[in-house]
């Protein structure tokens, strides 16, 4: 039996979810819910002082508006002793080695090397130093912060051995996206996994996690891949099997440009108070970048349906504002009266499926039907262009009860008394009704606005 797949969506409290974030959560939420797994929560918020409460709660409001549930939630700030402990193994391993360089004396080092032409690398100094060394430099007040040893001297050496050189030693995995994968471990340094002041780094408390949650896969941006190739180590030097990885490709704007700068004004908050569908945001998060059209779809379901990572694009995605407005708008046409019912019964009353058949082709938002609501329920004041063509209209005006055929029937009354055809025989009409050039079939609205209103405004009256 396969095991359950666990994926989990891993934002920073630390602002507001933003497009970008939002393709993370849900391209994760899709795959696990197609799978019949789970989706879980959780907060990297151990940095303090940026990470706050509000943020949390607004990532829980903007996961719960797009529709995105998740089986469980927990924080990386509640994890420490875990941490403490992991990192002991760690360190009685070998793996975990402490180091007293300053920013300083590494900016130094690492100027050094530039100017002998070498990559900025961490030369491993602290693994020579003696117990001896150790305990002056701790007297001297340092504290030391925690490099992990990656393994890069290749097969079979033995990675704590201080002697054992900066060797190129790939890191190989099958992506789920990028197929295969590797990352040289022999072009990065040691990476500081505990801060000298006790706390701990993404890169280290995120594969804890990752461990005890028993996450199957670690889908995100592909600006972790880097962190892959050393995550990949982590989880093996703690005796894991690492998760899968998918790293999709990420959004750039429409000209190219890195997303990260405009991102405030991408956020799920913004969209919700433009008046977006989360449905709109979802289709277009979820479809962009992928070999599926970029359209509207209802429902999460059917969106997990067809999910596959096969289809994601490994080049960056444009991601252009204006294409929600559209695919908002084209949502709104092809949805069904039952999914707005809720939101039109106060508004419409009686005759609520009616009157959203009749406008949803009309709208860019939803809130669209407000006007429309007052064209067709409410007063308006008519735009009358030609009234004795109007009162010879008004002459021939169907009694009631009315129906979708009435349109049909009074214009061709009109038809034949007044002569008049095409654009000459409707256009009036229109404008005398609902003020406007354009707008939803009259035949459908006609029905809505009952004979005594119809006949009002064919006088001019408001009505
Ligand atoms: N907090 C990390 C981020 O937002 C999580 C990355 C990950 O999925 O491992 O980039």
């Amino acid at each position: 039996m396969s095991k359950t797949t666990i994926v989990r969506f891993a934002p920073s409290p630390t602002g507001r979810l933003h497009i970008g974030n939002v393709r993370t959560a849900l391209l994760n939420w899709l795959f696990a819910r197609k799978a019949g797994g789970q989706f879980l929560l959780r907060l990297d918020d151990t940095d303090r002082t940026r990470s706050t409460e509000e943020f949390a709660k607004a990532i829980r409001d903007d996961l719960a508006w797009l529709g995105l549930d998740w089986d469980d939630e927990f924080r990386q700030s509640n994890r420490e002793a875990r941490y403490a402990e992991t990192a002991d193994r760690l360190k009685a391993s070998g793996r975990l080695y402490p180091c007293y360089e300053s920013e300083d004396e590494l900016d130094r080092k690492r100027k050094r090397q530039m100017a002998r032409g070498l990559p900025p690398l961490y030369d491993r100094a602290a693994l020579r130093l003696s117990l001896a060394d150790r305990t002056k430099l701790e007297a001297e007040g340092r504290k030391p912060h925690w490099r992990f040893r990656l393994a890069n001297a290749g097969p079979g050496a033995d990675p704590a051995s201080p002697e054992a050189d900066i060797m190129p030693t790939r890191v190989e995995w099958e992506d789920l996206v990028r197929g295969s994968q590797h990352v040289d471990a022999g072009s990065l340094s040691d990476p500081v996994l505990v801060r000298a002041d006790g706390t701990y780094l993404y890169t280290f408390t995120s594969v804890v996690d990752d461990i005890d949650r028993a996450i199957t896969h670690v889908v995100r941006g592909e600006d972790h891949v880097t962190n892959t190739g050393v995550q990949i180590q982590i989880f093996e030097a703690l005796g894991a099997t690492p998760p899968a990885f998918a790293h999709f490709s990420l959004l750039v704007g429409k000209d190219g440009e890195a997303l990260s700068k405009r991102l405030g004004s991408l956020s799920v908050a913004g969209f919700r108070e433009a008046g977006l569908e989360p449905m709109a945001v979802n289709s277009l998060a979820a479809l962009i970048g992928t070999s599926d059209a970029v359209e509207p779809r209802l429902s999460l379901a059917e969106l997990a349906a067809s999910f596959d990572f096969a289809k994601l694009s490994r080049s960056p995605s444009r991601f252009d504002v204006t294409e929600l407005d559209a695919i908002n708008a084209r949502l709104l046409h092809m949805t069904p009266y039952g999914q707005v019912a809720d939101r039109l019964a106060e508004l419409v009353g009686a005759d609520a499926e009616q009157f959203w058949l009749a406008v949803r082709g009309n709208i860019r938002r939803f809130a669209d039907v407000h006007g429309w609501r007052q064209v067709i329920l409410g007063q308006i004041t008519p735009v009358i262009e030609d009234a004795p063509y109007l009162a010879a209209a008004s002459a021939v005006l169907p009694t009631e009860p009315w129906s979708d055929a009435t349109w049909t029937q009074w214009t061709d009354a009109i038809k034949s008394a007044t002569g008049r055809k095409g654009r000459q025989l409707f256009h009036p009409l229109r404008l005398a009704l609902t003020a406007r050039e354009n707008g939803p079939e009259m035949k459908l609205m006609l029905p809505l606005m009952t004979r005594g209103r119809v006949a009002a405004r064919l006088r001019g009256e408001i009505a």
